[in-house]
């Protein structure tokens, strides 16, 4: 597989074989921070999908059979050929996706846990012996893998979704079909090779690039595809989840967000400020669990909109190799429209700019606004940049309410010093996350990782994809 990324038009990999696009056609994948042109990608058509669930399909018969040792072995290799490409991969990320450095070595890592950790889940997927009320009867319970998992991720964060879905899938016995955004296509073909290089069996691991809104369909609506993982904005999760109702195909869907952050008067402002900043700033606010919006009790909200203001102006937007950079230019054109339609509707109907508000090139200044009503679209709608609004509240009963006032409920925060106001807040936010003194952005591999309403449904992490990527199958021996 060596020097496959030396080709300049990326293929797909199915069946454990380099192959172009059955329709000859490819696609222009541009680097964010300048539109330049990066890689072209074979553009997948339906008979590619098809070529690749039957390659994943077959493959399965004596996937499925491999042993915990094996698949084990397999996963610690992969992570250590992903350590010997650490540069392959972080200059992708940096490239293909814009990802200041620091985001980048933040995937890295992150990924290297996630196949780790899902190294574990090999010798754990049991069942159970059950107690009978037929005599002489021995009843138990096994769980068994699915078969075809279909795996479709984000541009954001592609190698933490990569390597956690794949991986898991893998471990617990299934082959897997991957369409990876058709903006961050270089990067799956990536660990194609390296999961080629770790000796993974040919047909386990498969990837089709091309564009989701051609080719999506052919996957989810495919009869052999038994699972379907998806990660990606609430619209096409909605489209993905009505296919897989009509087919009874199960699917875990990871959409957007609206994260909420309440800042008490009690909070220490010298700890909450870089955590603000960080929850809302990294990567450019290109993150499902950013919290854009934060909700600071009055007593101290003017002091937190002047602290905030000043950090904002000092965030990094220089060379996305410099480890001081933070802000990530907006990953295509469609999307810096949608961020600056944002704000000039914001600012159209009375919002106040309490820091940056503009692009420079392709990056959008750290953004932070006030006066914010609901009938401005940042109010309620997913953005997906550096801008996030900050609105005073009276009391933490305001603030609850205020925060649960969204159709979305994927990750949120409190800070504070009264614990049973915390516990409260955990215990009454809609959202799948909560986290009390930290930010809305945190991820671990093995925790139970997703959200609610909008935000999806189902969640993610070793334990909540070994329960939902295997099937409990009741078995008895009468003796
Ligand atoms: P997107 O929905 O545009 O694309 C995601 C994936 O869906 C891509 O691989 C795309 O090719 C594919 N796709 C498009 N149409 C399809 C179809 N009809 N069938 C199947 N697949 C199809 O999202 P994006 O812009 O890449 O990512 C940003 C969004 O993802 C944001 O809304 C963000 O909040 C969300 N996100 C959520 C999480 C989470 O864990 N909850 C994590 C990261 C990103």
């Amino acid at each position: 597989m060596d020097g496959h990324t030396d080709i300049k038009t990326l293929e797909h990999f199915i069946g454990g074989a380099w192959v172009g696009a059955s329709g000859g056609e490819t696609f222009e994948v541009l680097n964010p921070l300048d539109d330049s042109h990066y890689v072209h990608a074979a553009k997948g058509t339906g008979a590619d999908v098809r070529a690749a669930v039957a390659a994943a399909k077959a493959a399965f018969t004596n996937y499925k059979e491999t042993t915990p040792t094996e698949r084990e072995r397999w996963l610690l290799r992969i992570a250590e050929i992903m350590e010997a490409r650490q540069k392959d991969l972080i200059d992708c990320l940096i490239d293909e996706i814009g990802s200041p450095v620091q985001k980048a070595m933040f995937e890295f890592t992150k990924g290297l846990t996630m196949l780790r950790a899902a190294a574990g889940m090999c010798r754990n997927v049991r069942g159970e012996t059950i107690p009978s009320d037929r005599p002489g009867t021995f009843s138990m319970s096994i769980r068994e893998p699915l078969g075809v998992v279909a795996v479709i991720t984000p541009f954001n964060v592609p190698l933490i979704k990569t390597t956690r879905l794949v991986a898991n899938a893998l471990a617990v016995g299934n082959t897997v079909v991957h369409l990876p955004s058709e903006m961050a296509p270089h990067l799956s073909i990536l660990f194609a090779e390296i999961v080629a290089e770790a000796g993974v069996p040919a047909g386990a691991y498969n990837v089709v690039t091309g564009l989701g809104v051609e080719i999506g369909d052919d996957l989810t609506g495919h009869a052999d595809v038994d699972f379907v993982t998806f990660t990606g904005s609430t619209v096409v999760g909605q489209h993905i989840n009505e296919i897989c109702a009509k087919n009874k195909t199960p699917a875990t869907l990871e959409l957007g967000g609206k994260s909420a952050t309440l800042v008490m008067a009690d909070a220490d402002l010298d700890t909450v400020m870089p955590l603000a900043a960080r929850s809302i700033f990294m990567f450019g606010g290109q993150a499902c669990i950013g919290s854009s919006r934060f909700y600071v009790e009055r007593p101290i909200y003017n002091e937190f909109v002047k602290r905030f203001s000043m950090i904002a102006g000092k965030v990094g937007m220089g060379d996305l190799r410099d480890p001081a950079t933070v802000i990530a230019p907006i990953i295509s054109q469609r999307q810096r429209q949608r961020v600056k339609d944002h704000i000039a509707d914001a600012v159209a109907k009375g919002a106040h700019v309490a820091a940056g508000g503009a692009f420079e090139g392709n990056r959008c200044q750290p953004t932070l606004l006030t006066d914010v009503s609901e009938t401005m679209t940042v109010c309620k709608t997913e953005t997906f940049g550096p801008v996030t609004s900050i609105y005073p509240i009276d009391s933490y009963e305001e603030g609850l309410e205020k925060a649960n006032d969204s159709e979305y409920g994927l990750s949120s925060a409190i800070f504070t010093k009264n614990i049973d106001r915390a516990f409260h807040f955990a215990r009454n936010i809609n959202a799948g996350m909560c986290h009390i003194n930290g930010p809305t952005i945190h991820d671990e591999a093995h925790v139970p990782f997703g959200g609610n309403g909008e935000s999806g449904v189902g969640r993610e992490g070793t334990d909540a994809d070994l329960e939902a990527m295997t099937e409990l199958k009741w078995v008895t021996v009468q003796l």
